[in-house]
């Protein structure tokens, strides 16, 4: 087996050489103006030991990442409930589509697009405030990382805030469905907050370790219910590009607009990737290339 260590300094030394990073996320003003030429990679394997290149130290927005931890959440807290309300299939696709939203009758296709992902914070907030919620998801995520610095940036939350027109139009369809318990506007602010947690990607790897599923590792929720979420992350983590995702890379990962992806080889390694520049999927594009270089070098691809 190769180096780990020598693979990741040659996946940063190919990042940096490569002529094309993609294209930033520019329908949220704050992302807009990152410097998309930025790498960053950290591993933590099942023994617990942290590898890593890049700019690891930067934090950066993990936008739908922490939509792993809050289907985490609220399955632990609603349980199968939750999929009267959303589905678990692949959409095929974008992100934030409407028009599949209208056409399945308000029942999103799964917790990782926008619409699911809306949902599934409706049901963590239940019947409580906002902060209370956030409060609890911030407790996940900084539990899982073993780090209590992490943090929401309230300038990222304000910019999707004022210029999340789709995402107010995908509450409005859900709540017309009756598929909202709260407000469009008390939900997607509790959304927006999430999504506007800053991690770097040593924090990030570490907070995946608990879907790793293996001994000495943190243990958050059953094995069973880990199986799952890999398996959502699987089927769905890369919106319409997860079957190219599962094909190239070939292990379950959930990506984010901020150009993050968290990836898990099971019983092996948490994998957290940072590039801000997205590919057409809205996958960050040198990203998803290590990723598949890394799978390949190491043979971690499950399949
Ligand atoms: N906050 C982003 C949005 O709702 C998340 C999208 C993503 O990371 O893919 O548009």
């Amino acid at each position: 087996m190769p180096d780990l260590d020598s693979v990741l300094q040659k996946l940063d030394r190919d990042a940096r050489a490569a002529a094309d990073w993609g294209q930033v996320a520019s329908y949220i003003p704050q992302l807009a103006g990152v410097d998309p030429a930025q790498f960053a990679i950290s591993v933590v394997t099942a023994d617990g030991r942290l590898h890593q290149a890049g700019d690891t130290h930067v934090p950066f927005s993990v936008q739908s990442i922490t939509k792993v931890f809050t289907l985490a959440i609220t399955l632990g807290r609603a349980g199968d409930q939750l999929w009267t309300r959303v589905g678990r299939e692949p959409s095929g696709r974008a992100f934030n589509s409407i028009v599949q939203l209208e056409q399945e009758n308000g029942r999103p296709r799964n917790p990782f697009i926008n619409a699911g992902a809306i949902v599934t914070t409706d049901a963590v907030l239940g019947r409580r405030a906002p902060r209370e919620a956030l409060a609890e998801i911030i407790r996940f995520v900084r539990t899982a990382a073993g780090s209590e610095d992490i943090h929401i940036n309230e300038t990222v939350a304000a910019s999707e805030t004022d210029f999340g027109h789709r995402n107010f139009a995908l509450a409005h369809f859900l709540a017309a469905h009756d598929n909202l318990t709260n407000s469009p506007e008390k939900v997607l602010g509790t959304y927006f907050h999430h999504c506007a947690i800053e991690m770097t990607t040593a924090q990030l790897a570490m907070a995946g370790r608990f879907l790793v599923h293996a001994p000495g590792l943190p243990r958050l929720v059953s094995p069973r219910r880990i199986r799952r979420l890999n398996a959502m992350m699987l089927t769905c983590g890369h919106y319409d590009g997860s079957g190219d995702f599962a094909y190239r890379v070939g292990i379950p990962g959930k990506s984010g607009v901020g150009g993050g992806i968290l990836a898990i080889v099971p019983h092996t390694a948490a994998i957290a990737v940072w590039s801000p520049g997205l590919n057409r999927y809205g996958n960050s594009h040198r990203g998803t290339e290590a990723l598949a270089e890394l799978t390949t070098r190491m043979d971690w691809s499950i399949f």
